[in-house]
């Protein structure tokens, strides 16, 4: 059945689309926040990086798998995206659906008083929830009703019976969490492979489900459509409200419009890659009233930290309460019947659903008695983190792993603070296998929310280290010590362990909800405190560990949100683009004295926002496609003046065309320098960067002169920025002048800063001049008055004169002529 009844009512103007709500990423938070607005009549955009998965369509063989990782500048664009940072790794999903296609499937509440008040955290700060768990509660009874948990049918699996066991030896109660799984058809008992039929909202894959056949593969994408993930249930229900769900569709930048309303920029990766497995991008935008950030803790924070610079007013919480929830994989390796000498005891963990059994251990908040509480679950044979396993039992198989490990370890020592290692851990999966008498074992828990987001040269960073959430580590790692234990099996930590980093696939935090704009980004609904419109709903909002499996607690978080939208009357759709917030001065005529030149100058190329490199920013804006050029005339309005003086100073005029800024933003002050000695090796640029070296690393930027730009501009929202430009006239080895008069370096400050000043770069990239235009440029000068002749030439005598001076001077510094 096509499950889309009505078309949705997005419109378009201007080129530009128009809808009442964009939803940023369609895992748990995104996919109740398209249905809940779509179900009440509301025009609805879902933009996800991810492709879809119908059942059948998870890799299972070698090649894909191997290919099955997120990172597109690797012609990457599958389903894991796996990443490094300083003290942990941590891996998330990516596809429609989100988290839910590779998830264990539980949804657990958060514990009633783990929703902890002002909390003191070691090292300092305290953890506070804004909502309770009555707050939650009916939106836990939202979640449950789409989502259908249950728990395991089947209590006699063998690895069920194990942790039970184990469980009960240690004087710990075990249970059957509800997963959200299909087991039988409705009013029917449980038994594999028998089809599950359509719900009355349809299914966007138009594929048969089957019940579960018990195969262990949840964490890899049930082939069979037997988990009740998001794609089958919430997002289908979307889609039949008229819900416009687009996939590979990433989103890249966010602007406030004047008057509200947002702007959404996203890239689209063409649907089929090429020969070489290249996907064709192309950069979009849309406008609504309400924007909802789903993209992940880690998608979600990382957007907002790149914007930064479009939305100014957001507060100092941002990037703060990261926790990896507590998250430790361990492993019981070899149990036996009785004791450790007695008859291998059959566990065959691969049998069942990923989770079926878990156990609490209580928190100091429970009986005033017990720390951090924490969770255990046996984890079945979760394929893509087999590397780990083989690694902590069988030497033969550990290059594979070492040469991960290097990657990593190269990462670290290059300086970098975070990666998508997807391609690495994609070259390491590979047919490991664990014995029939071994169970992994996943704990999680309230570790402590101390981690720090930020962006290093335009990368993600998480400053969060296990150190000061070692009581917790440890006593859960007792936990898992005794559970082995009781099973006759020996005890390993997974092999990251040694270097007391852990694995999350739970990250939380980053845009963490609060009383107030110094505690959150976000309020008790999800609402950021500075700019009403817009939601976060995902896992950032968390402001601590959720404590067991956070999924439901994400998705009722974001069901409550949904309802302040949809109590408030519908908010009207933003117009158009709300035009720039100063008319564009017209470029002045040369004033009449006589002395005066003007010439008109348009450089393009490309600027990443959260770059502090000009030449990373670059790199990293062109495949994302985000272009940067300006048009300015430079009017020098005394050219003998100007010869005269050290500045050499002129007037620029004009606009700024940039995708991550809003658009044509004209210039409401602009300074040029020509041929000004270049700054010191010992100064600082208006970035605090050293100013004696070219940021390509080569020699000499100090050697010689430069031309510098500064132009005020102010972005959609409003906030004013400063765009500062170096190009290097200089000469170092072999005769390049049109390289090094052509290639601006641009960093972008926050705020207007004017010469001699500094301020926060926000942004970096590199423009260049293409030949044509150059052409064009030589003839747009102009000279006013009587004298025009005369200043055109006392012009161009100083201009050929610097440039002598550089290239043909033997003083021209260490790269000049009889330096060669
Ligand atoms: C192996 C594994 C097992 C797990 N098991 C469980 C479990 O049993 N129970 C449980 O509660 N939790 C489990 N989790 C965790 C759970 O999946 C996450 O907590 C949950 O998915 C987080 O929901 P979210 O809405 O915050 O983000 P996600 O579900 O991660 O969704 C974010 C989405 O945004 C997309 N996105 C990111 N950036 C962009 C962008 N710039 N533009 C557009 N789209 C973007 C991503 O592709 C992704 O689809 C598991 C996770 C893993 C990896």
């Amino acid at each position: 059945m096509p499950p889309t009844t009505r078309r949705p009512r997005i419109t378009t103007t201007d080129g530009a689309e128009y809808c009442d709500a964009v939803v940023v990423g369609s895992g748990f938070g995104g996919s109740v926040a398209a249905y809940r607005q779509a179900e009440a009549g509301r025009a609805v955009v879902v933009l996800e990086r991810g492709q879809p998965y119908p059942p059948g369509s998870f890799p299972r063989n070698p090649y894909e798998m191997s290919r099955a990782f997120w990172e597109p500048k690797d012609r990457l664009y599958g389903l894991y995206d796996v990443r490094s940072f300083r003290k942990l790794e941590s891996v998330v999903s990516s596809g429609l659906g989100g988290g839910s296609l590779i998830y264990a499937n539980v949804l657990l509440r958060k514990d009633e008083h783990w929703f902890v008040h002002d909390s003191p955290i070691p090292g300092g700060g305290y953890e506070h929830w804004p909502v309770s768990r009555a707050d939650l509660d009916p939106h836990y009874d939202a979640v449950e009703a789409m989502l259908t948990p249950t728990p395991s049918p089947y209590p006699d699996l063998t690895k069920a019976r194990a942790l039970r066991d184990a469980a009960e030896r240690i004087g710990a109660e075990a249970f059957a969490p509800p997963l959200a799984v299909t087991f039988a058809p409705p009013g029917g008992e449980p038994e594999p492979k028998q089809v599950i039929p359509e719900p009355e909202y349809g299914n966007i894959h138009g594929r048969t489900r089957l019940t579960c056949r018990l195969c262990g593969e949840c964490d890899i994408g049930c082939n069979e459509g037997s988990k009740n993930t998001l794609d089958h249930t919430y997002l289908s229900a979307a889609a039949h409200h008229g819900a416009d769900l687009r996939t590979l569709s990433e989103v890249t930048s966010l602007v406030p419009l004047e008057g509200g309303g947002f702007e959404v920029g996203y890239t689209r990766y063409a649907d089929e890659p090429d020969a070489d497995g290249h996907r064709a991008r192309s950069s979009h935008r849309i406008r609504s009233s309400t924007v909802f950030l789903a993209a992940g803790a880690l998608g979600t924070t990382a957007l907002l930290l790149r914007n930064r610079v479009n939305l100014p007013a957001l507060g100092p919480a941002l990037g703060t309460r990261f926790s990896g929830n507590g998250d430790l994989l361990t492993f019981a390796i070899g149990a036996h019947d009785g004791s450790r000498t007695g008859p291998d005891r059959l566990i065959d963990a691969s049998r069942g659903p990923v989770i079926t059994t878990s156990l609490r251990v209580p928190d100091d908040t429970d009986d005033g008695n017990g720390g951090r509480g924490h969770y255990i679950q046996e984890a079945g044979f979760p394929e893509f983190t087999n590397w780990l396993i083989e690694t902590s039992q069988a030497p033969a198989q550990a290059t594979r792993a070492a040469a991960a490990a290097l990657a990593i370890a190269r990462i670290r020592l290059g300086g970098r603070h975070e990666s998508t290692i997807s391609a690495e851990v994609a070259r390491l999966v590979g047919q490991g296998r664990l014995g029939s008498s071994s169970l992994p074992l996943l704990g999680m828990g309230r570790d402590t929310p101390d981690g720090r987001v930020r962006l290093r040269g335009g990368e993600l960073d998480i400053d969060w280290t296990s150190a000061t959430s070692m009581p917790f580590l440890t006593s859960m790692r007792e936990t898992m010590r005794a559970l082995t234990d009781a099973l006759g099996a020996r005890y390993h930590d997974n092999p990251l362990w040694w270097t007391r980093r852990v694995v999350t696939v739970h990250p939380l935090g980053g845009a963490p909800m609060g009383r107030h704009e110094t505690e959150g980004v976000v309020d008790a609904h999800g609402e950021s405190f500075a700019y009403p419109g817009l939601f976060v709903v995902d896992g950032a909002a968390m402001p601590g560990p959720v404590g067991p499996n956070p999924a439901l607690t994400i998705a009722a978080f974001s069901d409550r949100a949904n309802d302040r939208v949809l109590e408030r009357p519908k908010r009207r759709r933003p117009r158009r683009a709300a035009g720039p917030s100063v008319a564009v001065p017209d470029v002045p005529p040369p004033p009449d004295t006589g002395r005066s030149v003007q010439f008109t100058e348009q450089m393009k190329g490309y600027l990443a926002l959260g770059e502090t490199d000009p030449l990373r920013g670059w790199e990293r804006a062109r495949t994302l496609g985000h272009r940067f050029m300006f048009e300015l005339t430079i009017t020098v309005p005394d050219v003998e003046a100007f010869v005269g003086e050290g500045e050499h100073e002129g007037v620029a005029t004009g606009f700024v065309q940039s995708e991550v800024l809003g658009g044509r933003l004209p210039v409401e002050r602009g300074w040029f320098n020509l041929f000004v000695p270049a700054a010191g090796d010992g100064d600082r640029d208006d970035a605090g960067n050293p100013a004696g070296s070219a940021p390509d690393g080569r020699p000499g930027f100090g050697a010689g002169k430069e031309m510098r730009y500064r132009l005020w501009v102010r972005d959609l929202s409003g906030a004013p920025v400063t765009m500062t430009g170096r190009k290097a006239v200089r000469d170092d080895r072999g005769f390049d002048l049109w390289q090094d008069t052509t290639t601006l370096y641009v960093t972008l400050l926050a705020g207007h800063v004017g010469p001699g000043e500094s301020g926060d770069p926000v942004g970096a990239g590199v423009l260049r001049i293409l030949p044509l235009d150059f052409a064009r440029q030589l003839t747009t000068f102009r000279a006013g008055g009587s004298g025009a002749l005369s200043s055109l030439a006392t012009f161009g005598r100083f201009f050929g004169e610097s440039l002598r001076d550089v290239y043909l001077s033997p003083t021209g510094g260490p790269g000049g002529r009889d330096d060669r």
